[in-house]
Formats: C-alpha cells, structure tokens, sequence
C-alpha cells in the first residue's frame, strides 16, 4: 500500500470527493431540510462542480493549490453559511502551511488541523454546537493518534472517517447554536447536522479513493 499521493493523484482524489458529494445532494438536502432550510445539499452540489471545474483547467504544482483552488471555487460559487465555511476548510488547511508536494497522513494531519482552526475561529463554532465542527474536530484527533501510531495513509483515513460518523451520530443529541436550527431547541433533537453529515462524505471519499487507487 503506497502511503503517499503525488498532486495528479490527489487532484483526482478531489474530483472523487466532488462526484461523491454532488451523489449525496439528496440526503445532504433532505437531511438540512429536518432542522435548517434546506439548501445544503444544493450549495455543497454547486461549490465542487465548480471546484472541479477550476481544479481541471488550473495548473496545479503543488497540495497547496489543490486546496486553495478548491477553497476558493467554493466561496466564490456558493453563498451562505457553508460557502465561507466550507471554503474557509479547504483554503484554511493550507494558508500557513509551506510547500507540500506529497499527500501522505503527516501532511494530512497537518492541513486538516489547521483547517479546523480556521473554521473554529472563522465560525466561532465550538464541539457540541452542532456544526460541521462536531464531525471534523473527531477526525481531526483521529489523524493526530494515527500519525502518532505511525499508521499508513489508508488506516488513518479509516480512523478518522469512523471517527466522523461517530460525530455526525453525536449531533442528533446536540441543541444547535448556529444557523436557522437555533431557534428550533428541543424540535432539532433527534436530527443530524448537515454540514457534519458532509465532512463525513468527505472522508469516507478520500478512504474510498485510496482504497481503490492506491493498492
Ligand atoms: P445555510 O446555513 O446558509 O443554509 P447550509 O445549509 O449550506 O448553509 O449549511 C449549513 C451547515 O453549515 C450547518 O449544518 C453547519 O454544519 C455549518 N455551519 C453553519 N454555521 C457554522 C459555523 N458558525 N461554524 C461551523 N459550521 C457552521
Ligand atoms: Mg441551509
């Protein structure tokens, strides 16, 4: 199993996560449409098309573009909540980070922990709030522990997507402070967060695309 992805690949991992997303635009609707307004699964849908739109006619020399392409597509195209969330993920994964040629679970862990700090004080959204935060703080501590453990790429892609799910499963129980959920209360237990619900997709797509491309 090769542990690392050169930028081709990883430019090809994202057109993956893309596809796998805009899949999920049902649910993710359906799921958004329980407690908020519904327009998750359109906005995220709309934000990788043209993600991957500007990843495929861009020239890419490093991660660090692929990450700042996708970030700024998505704040460009989607509007709301989760345009500047989201894109603030994906340009916040890699706005102090130096040069990476190689996607390996060191540099990884490195770029998603600097992506929740963005988010985190971007959003202000803390664990338990019931955001998008609830899903990638978990697989955030995920990564760190495999990467401390000296695992493999897939592994740590395992533990951190498993640690996602439990996320987005811990938020049905959550009374949301941000977003048109708050003033639902008690009404909003019992539903899972959209945005968490997406950071999931998200990882569960990379796993997959290591799964079936890196053997
Ligand atoms: P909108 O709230 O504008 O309708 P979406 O429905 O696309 O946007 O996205 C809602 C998701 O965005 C929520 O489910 C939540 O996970 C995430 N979110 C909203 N506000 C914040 C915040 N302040 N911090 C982190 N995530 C947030
Ligand atoms: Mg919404």
């Amino acid at each position: 199993m090769a542990n690392s992805l050169t930028v081709e690949q990883t430019c090809l991992m994202f057109n993956y996560i893309s596809k796998k997303i805009i899949e999920n635009k049902p649910l993710l609707t359906e799921v958004d449409g329980a407690i908020g307004d519904g327009d998750h699964g359109i906005g995220m849908s709309v934000g990788f098309t043209a993600a991957s739109k500007r990843l495929n006619e861009t020239e890419l020399s490093s991660i660090n573009d692929i990450f700042k392409t996708t970030g700024m597509a998505m704040i460009n195209s989607m509007g709301g909540a989760s345009g500047v969330i989201f894109g603030t993920m994906f340009l916040g994964g890699v706005k102090k980070a130096p040069l990476i040629e190689q996607l390996n679970l060191e540099s990884l862990t490195r770029i998603c922990e600097s992506a929740l700090k963005e988010v985190k004080l971007r959003g202000k959204a803390e664990i338990g709030d019931k955001t998008m935060v609830d899903a990638l703080e978990p697989a955030v501590e995920a990564l760190k522990e495999s990467v401390s453990q000296s695992l493999c790429l897939i592994d740590g892609l395992k533990s951190a997507e498993k640690s996602a799910k439990e996320g987005v499963e811990k938020t049905k129980e959550q009374y949301p402070k941000f977003g048109r959920a708050k003033t639902l209360g008690e009404r909003a237990i019992g539903h899972q967060d959209a945005g968490a619900t997406s950071v999931w997709i998200i990882f569960r797509s990379m796993r997959e695309w290591v799964e079936k491309n890196k053997n």
